[in-house]
This record gives C-alpha cells, structure tokens and sequence, in this order.
C-alpha cells in the first residue's frame, strides 16, 4: 500500500521538477500566477453548483454563486462583451455548446480548412461531427497561408450555412473576421470565433477583437495564451444566443463545472486588465524575435513573406532533418518541449511523422524571456536539429531556464499580504484534515 503511494508522490513530483527544467514550447500551454495558483487549492473543489449563480438546485453554493458573478463580471470586462459564461469546463465543451444552440434548426456549418488550422471539434471526428452537424470546409490560400476570402465568401453564399467557424490551432495568422462575417449575415449565418490560443492576445489588444469585428460569439480555452485555470468560456453581444447557450451549457454539456477554477479565473482576468497588453505585445515581439532566428540559421520557418508569425506562434518545416516525429522527440530528450503537427501540404495519414514542428512563446514569456533569450533558445533547437546529442543541449538548456523562474505579468502570494495568510490558513486546515 504505502508502496504505492510512494510512487504516486514520486511520479508527481518528479513531473513537477522536470516540468520546471524544460523550456516549454508547446502552444496551447501556459502557467497561471502563483497567487492565481494558490487559489485554485480550495474547497469548491469538492462541491456541486447545477444551475446559474443563486437559482441552483443544491443548498451550500452561496460563495461559488458570488465567485461565478465576480469571474463572469471581469471576463465581460476584459473583452467588452455584454455577455459571458464561464461554466464550459474546456474549450471543446464551449465549442460543443455553441454548435449545439446555432446547429439547431439548420444542421450545417463552414469550417476553417484543416491547412489553415482548424480544431478537431470543427469537424467530423470531433463535436461537430457528434452532433451531425455537417461541415464544409473554406478553401484555402497557399501564398497567405490562411482561408482563400474571395473563394470562401461564395461558398458563404452558395451553401448558408446556419454559422461559419473561425480560429484554428495552428494559427500564426488570423483569419479573416470582417469579410467572412459581412458573407455570412447576408445569408443570415452566425459566425463563431474560436479564440481557444488566442484569447490572451485579445485580451492584451496584440490581436483585434472579434466581437468588434464582427463575429457573433466567441469560444475559447481560458488556459493557452490566456494564463488562467484549464477551462472554458463563451463570450457573445447577442442576448438570444446567450439565452439559450446558458440553457444549454447545463444540463447538456456540464453537470458540475468545476468551481474552484473560477478564483483562478478571475484573478487571470484581473492580471489580464493590468498587465495583459506588455505581455501579448511581448508574446508577439517573442515569436517574431524565436521565427527570424531560426531563419537565419538556415530552418524552414512558415510564412517567411508574411513575416512569420503575428501571434505567440511559429511553425517550422523539419522534413529534411528527419520530420516533426523525430525532431520533437530529440528535442524532449533535451528538455525542450514541441509537438509535432501537419504542415499544409502534408496528408491527413501523415500524422505519424508530419513535416513540421508548432511552437508558441507565451509561457517562456510569463518566465520573463524576451527576445534576447528567444535567439538562444532558436540556437538551442539549432543544435538538436543538427544532431548534437540532445543531452549535451539539456544542460544549457537547464542552465538556462535556471534563471527564468518567476511567474511575470501576474500576482505573486507576496503581493498581498491577505492572500498568503489565506493559503497559509487553507494549508494548515488542509493537513490538520
Ligand atoms: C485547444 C483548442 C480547443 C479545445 O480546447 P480544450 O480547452 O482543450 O477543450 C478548441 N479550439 C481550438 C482552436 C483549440 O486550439
């Protein structure tokens, strides 16, 4: 017995120290505040809250009611919108929920191309597939990189859809908002924004908002370039399709929706008012800075006449050091943390070993790397890709990310003195449990 539970000790922490000696690249990840943190160990954690703040069909949630209020209040701060529902507990579950509402009477949608980034849960074998929705995928633009406007705007007009889904995963550029949304209300569609990377951008003003310009709802993660708890949130200025998303959230797509993110939440939301547009500006300067070095020692960086990159994202061509398979499993064995992805040309049966490598700054950029360390870090992935042993590269890798360590951009406990008497109380109740 204790065996065992030695091991799941050993195993946590052992993720925990590695964790914090690799140099993580991966996109759609980030790291909350410590303050942000500390909150998210709290008895909420344990509880039920079915239904909307103070009409709940359980006794005991007079404090997640006011904490719901407090984080739906600040998220509708942030990005200007008269409405938001932070009760999805992913992205996927606020995707799910908005197809759900708007696939309704018209069971059809357009879809970004797989090529310019689409998410699983865009297409058939994710949640809109589930709800027989059926999909028909823009086309693309091969110079640009993205959606093909003119050509994706007929489609708009040929087929009306019931709404149009924008945003991707792979995403160094943005779609086109404006031109796609003023197709689709000629036909009377809606147009879903998925900000599920880019939510911290727009919260930092980095990218325009889509509410503004013109979208009719967006769905995110409240996790990837927006520093906050895993999560979900669906943010609309359209009081009817707000009505029925929170109809709709529960009791289709959550029962419990994991309350004690929502303290995190809304700290995230509070740091984002503050220090959100330094950190999207630096995210971007961060990509820019990562992108143009990696070109000029010679790697296949995407987008090289667009200027790489506009959001926390670069992607790399690695087809003639080996392929994205193998490439990021070199650079895991040298601390430093990718995925590998399908580049536009490659085939759907290429996930195997696809030819390219994402990769996306913000979280190095929480841990205070600016441009400066972004060479050094291009130069790192350099040398992995040029077949130096990886664990040669992990030591300056390790020594590097020694000296970025501390969370920037957001609260520490220190900030304030209630919030480390808070966790030193919540600890202490904790261990005398
Ligand atoms: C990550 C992602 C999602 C899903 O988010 P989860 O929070 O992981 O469920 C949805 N859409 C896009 C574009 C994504 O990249």
């Amino acid at each position: 017995m204790h065996e065992t539970l030695k091991k799941i000790i050993e195993i946590v922490e052992a993720h925990d120290e590695w964790r914090h000696q690799t140099i993580n690249l991966i996109a759609s990840e980030n790291v909350m505040s410590p303050l942000a943190e500390s909150l998210y160990l709290n008895d909420m954690m344990h509880r039920y809250a079915e239904g909307k703040p103070f009409k709940r069909y359980y006794q005991g949630t007079k404090y997640i009611d006011e904490i719901e209020v407090l984080a739906t209040e600040l998220m509708k701060k942030l990005f200007n919108s008269e409405y938001a529902e932070v009760r999805p507990v992913s992205g996927t579950t606020a995707n799910g929920t908005v197809f759900y509402v708007l696939g309704q009477e018209k069971k059809k949608a357009i879809i970004p191309p797989v090529q310019a980034g689409s998410h699983v849960s865009h297409t058939k074998f994710g949640i809109l597939g589930a709800l027989c929705i059926e999909q028909v995928e823009m086309p693309y633009d091969e110079e640009n990189l993205n959606i093909d406007v003119d050509k994706a705007v007929k489609m708009i007009e040929e087929v009306e859809p019931a709404f149009v889904v924008l945003g991707g995963s792979m995403y160094p550029f943005p779609h086109p908002v404006k031109e796609i949304a003023e197709a689709a209300h000629s036909v009377g569609a809606k147009v879903v924004y998925d900000a599920a990377h880019v939510l911290g951008l727009i919260a930092g003003k980095a990218l325009e908002n889509p509410l503004s310009e013109g979208a009719d709802v967006m769905t995110a993660s409240t996790h990837k370039t927006f520093p906050g708890p895993q999560g979900g949130v669906i943010l609309t200025n359209d009081k009817d399709v707000y009505k029925k998303v929170s109809r709709t959230v529960f009791p289709v797509f959550v029962s419990n929706h994991h309350a004690h993110r929502l303290p995190s939440l809304a700290v995230t939301a509070l740091e984002m008012l503050e220090f959100g547009e330094q950190y999207a500006s630096q995210v971007v300067s961060n990509a820019k800075a990562l992108a143009e070095e990696l070109h000029a020692l010679g790697v296949k960086v995407l987008g090289e006449r667009l200027g790489f990159t506009r959001t926390h994202q670069v992607v790399i061509d690695v087809r003639e050091f080996g392929g994205g398979s193998e490439i990021a499993k070199k650079l895991e064995e040298a601390n430093i943390i990718v995925n590998k992805n399908l580049l536009p040309w490659d085939p759907p049966d290429a996930i195997a070993n696809p030819s390219g490598i994402r990769m996306g700054v913000q979280e190095m950029t929480r841990f205070g790397m600016k441009e400066g360390e972004m060479k050094e870090v291009a130069r790192l992935i350099k040398r992995v890709m040029d077949g130096e042993d990886p664990k040669k590269v992990k030591e300056d890798v390790v020594e590097l990310r020694k000296q970025f360590v501390e969370v920037k951009y957001g609260y520490k406990l220190s900030d304030l003195k209630e919030a480390e008497e808070r966790f030193k109380k919540y600890l202490k109740l904790a261990l005398e449990l």
